[in-house]
């Protein structure tokens, strides 16, 4: 048995893949391929059409929310939301809290002017920062709220009377939030969605339309909510597979109950990083990502012996990113909590076998 605590793309349910692979065969039926049917037809519209409305229920949207599937990663959004949001001579509050953070402000800054309200960089982003003003002209603010790579998470969303924008890549599903209290949140899918390749974006129309720039067709959100977000061919197996998990989602007690399990899986492993002689966690505790446990061990010499040691029993995509080293374990919603329980056996075993030499 495979325990796959991989960052992204990453772990979905067993029984998704298992109808995602029936579909690349025979589609509802038609004995066609999902790959090789048209996005046009009454079947596929469905799909699509289930797939908004599936969202729009998980996240008791208002009507004013929009639901999109794009084309593209997060780092699409990244120029996206400033295009379709930001004048030249307009100012944006940013939040660096990690590198995905730190591409949206790249990004932002090609459309208007973007300032970084608040840093997390001093302490190699190991915290979420807690007291920062956002200037009253910012046109919104942008928050990472899981900042995958550093395995921080904002606990508390920040209150502003500006327009919130987020990206939600590694935890969009995962927890109860007020999800209207979002003009803009947009989530790459191969997280905790489906697979690479596919946006799912989920904007306030009454934002829309106020930039005076040009904004190329495929760009502007506008078209695509007048389109049913089929402007153009979407990515059609992704979607679909978006969708499958959609189901899943609602069949297994819909965000909330995901929100219990997540909790639950988290405390498990961090309970034994902080008692473990061996590891340590990194991240201020009090802004652990529940989705991303990031820890490394007291003699790091001993690393590459517990990856090793590790794997052998099945655990795979544990180690840090190539950025920060150590380990990183992602327990997003699929991942079921007997391969926690592994994971946590692994590291009390490992420590038996390193107090025996
Ligand atoms: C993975 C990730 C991204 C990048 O997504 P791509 O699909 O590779 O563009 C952006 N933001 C966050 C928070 C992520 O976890």
């Amino acid at each position: 048995m495979i325990h796959n605590f991989n960052a992204g793309p990453s772990i979905l349910p067993k029984e998704v893949f298992e109808q995602a692979a029936a579909a690349i065969l025979n589609f509802n039926d038609t004995g066609l391929s999902i790959l090789e049917f048209g996005h046009r037809t009454p079947e596929f519209t469905a799909v699509m059409e289930e797939a908004r409305s599936l969202v729009r229920e998980l996240m008791q949207l208002d009507e004013n929310r929009e639901v999109l599937f794009l084309h593209g990663g997060a780092s699409t959004q990244f120029m996206q939301v400033p295009m379709n949001l930001l004048d030249s001579k307009e100012s944006a509050a940013y939040t660096d809290t990690d590198i995905w953070g730190q591409k949206a402000i790249t990004e932002a800054k090609l459309f208007g002017k973007v300032d970084v309200v608040c840093s997390s960089k001093d302490k190699n982003y190991n915290y979420i920062p807690k007291d920062f003003a956002v200037p009253n002209d910012s046109k919104y603010l942008h928050i990472t709220t899981n900042n995958t790579i550093y395995g921080t998470q904002w606990q508390t969303i920040p209150k502003t009377s500006n327009s919130l924008v987020a990206d939600m890549s590694s935890d969009i599903f995962s927890r109860v939030l007020d999800f209207n209290a979002f003009d803009l949140i947009y989530a790459g899918a191969q997280k905790n969605m489906g697979p690479a390749g596919v946006n799912l974006v989920v904007v306030n129309k009454n934002i829309l339309g106020k930039v005076k720039r040009v904004i190329p067709t495929i760009m502007d959100y506008r078209n695509h909510i007048k389109e049913g977000s089929m402007l153009n061919t979407p990515p059609v197996f992704a979607v679909y597979v978006c969708l499958l998990t959609l189901r899943w989602l609602k069949a297994n007690g819909g965000v909330a109950a995901m929100e219990k399990k997540n909790i639950e899986k988290a405390d498990l492993l961090y309970n034994e990083i902080d008692n473990n002689e061996l590891f340590i966690g990194n991240v201020a505790r009090e802004d652990r990502s529940k989705m991303n446990a990031c820890f490394v061990m007291k003699d790091p010499s001993l690393e590459k012996e517990f990856l090793q040691y590790a794997k052998s029993l099945g655990i795979v995509g544990i180690a840090g990113h190539r950025t920060t080293g150590g380990f990183r374990a992602s327990i997003y919603n699929a991942m079921p909590i007997s391969s926690v329980q592994v994971l946590v056996e692994t590291m009390q075993s490992f420590g038996q076998l390193k107090m025996k030499n």
